[in-house]
């Protein structure tokens, strides 16, 4: 599809918006389903990955986000699987940068496990990312490698300070794991605050079948919460970015922390996002399974239009909100993985 006939691609300029009033505003895009990890909370060890020939070109996915763009979405968050072990992602980031540099997109960011951060920090930092989102779950090598299924903590470790030293703004994500990085958190807390990361805990939600009871992995962050509230006092952000996050300082650290907690809270009224998944499905809800095929749209529309189509009539079935429930802990919710939907 070419630029002249994205520029075609709105006939009307109204904003992306669904039928509870809430404006699409920002994208996750995933470029693969596959990882050099294999986070026991994610996916099981022998994971089944999707067919290499039902995976969108680099080409395609970033006509599928200058759709988007043309549509009014200003942040775009790369994701999958492990974004950075895509051949040639960095041709994906170039080509998004002048979305950047012409003021179309006001973002493009990512979320990586840092494995390959060491080597591409400065290119992304070239490219006009500023901030990146990590997932780190432990800082105790034994324990990363439980978790991760692969002993590396050391080169994510080295990955994290690349980032620092090109400048980019490091946010980690964590998973709380019941019995695993639960004891941990304080640390990893202060050590991110002490490395000027912010951090962000999260509920393990249940997607896709890992081969293992989520009742094992689950703790409820309001746990956490207390544990965190004996030794620390956390003032309440205002903070917010339309996503589930909920933000506090730590007085005597002087960091941010977020919480994610979709099983014990739904932040879902002020959802102003959707993700697309490598093989071009959009899905309007992390916790639905609703989705557009953008892929066939892409390929069988002669002009851009139909694209734009397929993506508006698919946000006026955006859900008010996912139905993870604490019952369904122990059964996946939905069954695809998160590494499939983009986190
Ligand atoms: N590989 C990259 C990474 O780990 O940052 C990007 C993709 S990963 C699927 C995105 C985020 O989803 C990570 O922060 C990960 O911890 C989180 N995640 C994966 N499965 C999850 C689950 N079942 N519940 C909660 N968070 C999950
Ligand atoms: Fe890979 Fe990220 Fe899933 Fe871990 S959480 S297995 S790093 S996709």
């Amino acid at each position: 599809m070419t630029e002249k006939l994205l520029n075609t691609l709105v006939s009307d300029n109204t904003a992306l918006a669904d039928p509870f009033g809430r404006t699409i505003s920002y994208l996750r895009l995933s470029v693969t389903d596959r990882c050099d990890l294999r986070c026991a909370y994610c996916m099981p060890e022998k994971m089944q990955f999707l067919p290499r020939p039902e995976i969108l070109s680099l080409e395609e996915l970033e006509t599928v986000a200058k759709a988007f763009i043309k549509l009014g979405v200003n942040k775009i968050r790369i994701t999958g699987g492990e974004p950075l072990t895509r051949r040639n992602i960095m041709s994906l980031f170039e080509g998004l940068s002048n979305q950047l540099g012409n003021g179309s997109l006001g973002e493009l960011t990512l979320t990586t496990n840092a494995t390959l951060l060491s080597r591409y920090a400065q290119t992304l930092a070239d490219f006009g990312v500023r901030r990146v989102n990590v997932s780190l779950d432990s800082l105790d090598g034994t324990t990363f490698a439980r978790i991760s299924r692969r002993a590396i903590l050391p080169v994510v470790l080295s990955g994290l300070q690349a980032a620092k030293k090109a400048g980019l703004k490091v946010k980690l994500n964590t998973v709380a794991l019941k019995g695993e990085n639960q004891k941990e958190i304080p640390s990893i807390i202060s050590w991110a605050h002490d490395q000027g990361f912010d951090i962000t805990l999260i509920e393990v939600m249940p997607l896709g079948d890992v081969h293992a009871e989520r009742s094992d992995q689950y703790i409820p962050l309001s746990d956490i919460r207390d544990q965190l509230e004996e030794r620390w006092t956390l003032d309440p952000l205002s903070y917010r970015t339309g996503g589930p996050s909920r933000y506090v300082r730590v007085r005597e650290t002087g960091g941010k922390l977020g919480f994610i907690t979709p099983l014990t809270n739904n932040f879902c009224d002020g959802c102003n996002r959707v993700r697309v998944t490598c093989t071009g499905k959009l899905f309007m809800c992390l916790g639905q399974n609703d989705h557009a095929d953008l892929k066939t749209a892409l390929r069988s529309s002669p002009d851009a239009d139909g694209l734009a189509q397929c993506i508006r009539e698919a946000i006026s079935r955006k859900p008010k909100g996912h139905n993870f429930d604490i019952d369904q802990r122990i059964a996946p919710a939905v069954a695809r993985h998160m590494s499939v939907t983009g986190g």
